[in-house]
């Protein structure tokens, strides 16, 4: 790791010698936006959808950072190569800088624009998993930051809501704490999307509550579509997710992880699950090293 080449500021630096100021608003008050992406073979997966979401999370907190997305995938790409990634986490980070000492924001933003980038072997249903086998998770008493208060659709650096609720699985030693609205309703994991498998369908809590719009779970919606799997995207309670057939948590770096217990109650994966690890592999597959759609 030691060798690795952050992009800070336009640009490649060592990561130890990676550095922003502290008066960053993205390090005092968690003023930032933030995209987390897999590179597979060299190329980011579903660029456009995560540039996307970056730019609905800068307009969502009013940050005009004048960066246009082929400028931050140059960046990418550039600190893909230097350090001579294939696969890869990459992280890409857009702060609203340093600015006088206040909490109100100027709009004349000078943003830190880093890039992180370190090595991720490829997972896949037939290769060895990132993950450390399937997830186990734990409804947690940290409820979802309503959408009122911190808009959903925004990945910002602020991420005090998701550490608290991963904070409460000390106990239990859970994988992942699931988090639910105000009124009790499933949301989502702490840093993934949440579905189950209700008999035909394949439900998981709709973007009207707060749920941060996955990459992953579109990919995911995607799929059910060309498979023919009926959607329920709606409001579900967390028996619900307990009494499932099946289970499974997405994100970026996970993909689509079966979940073994919520709640200590054995769930496991099955047919379905398997079928959208297969099926979201060889989109992988076939995009990024030419290969044959399973
Ligand atoms: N929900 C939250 C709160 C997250 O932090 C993440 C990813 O980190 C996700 C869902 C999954 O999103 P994606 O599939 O785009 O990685």
């Amino acid at each position: 790791m030691a060798d690795l080449r952050y992009h800070v500021d336009g640009d490649l630096v060592p990561a130890d010698e990676a550095t922003v100021s502290v008066r960053d608003r993205g390090f005092m008050y968690g003023d930032a936006v933030f995209e987390t992406l897999r590179a597979y073979g060299e190329e980011v997966f579903r660029w456009d959808a995560h540039a996307e979401r970056l730019a609905r999370s800068a307009a969502a907190i009013e940050l005009d950072h004048g960066l246009d997305s082929g400028e931050l995938k140059r960046r990418i790409d550039e600190t893909l190569r230097a350090n001579d990634l294939e696969d890869a986490y990459v992280k890409l980070s857009v702060t609203r800088g340093v600015q006088p000492g206040k909490l109100t924001p100027s709009p004349d933003v000078d943003p830190t624009v880093v890039v992180q980038a370190k090595p991720l072997p490829r997972g896949g249903v037939d290769a060895e998993p990132i993950w450390d086998g399937p997830a186990t998770l734990q409804t947690v008493k940290t409820r979802r930051v309503p959408d009122a208060a911190i808009p959903s659709q925004a990945k910002t650096h602020n991420y005090l809501n998701g550490i608290l609720a991963r904070l409460e699985l000390r106990v239990s030693d859970a994988d992942e704490a699931v988090m639910l609205d105000a009124d009790g309703h499933l949301a989502e994991g702490a840093t993934s999307n949440l579905f189950f498998v209700d008999g035909d369908a394949l439900c998981t809590p709709s973007l009207d509550g707060p749920v941060l719009p996955g990459i992953t779970r579109e990919e995911v919606l995607d799929i059910a579509g060309q498979e023919g799997i009926p959607v329920n995207e709606g409001s579900f309670t967390p028996e619900d997710l307990r009494d499932a057939e099946e289970a499974f948590v997405t994100n970026t770096t996970w993909e689509v992880r079966p979940v073994e217990t919520v709640d200590g109650i054995n769930i496991g994966g099955g047919p379905v699950t398997t079928l959208f690890q297969r099926v979201y592999d060889a989109r992988i597959e076939r995009e990024h090293y030419g290969g044959e759609r399973i």
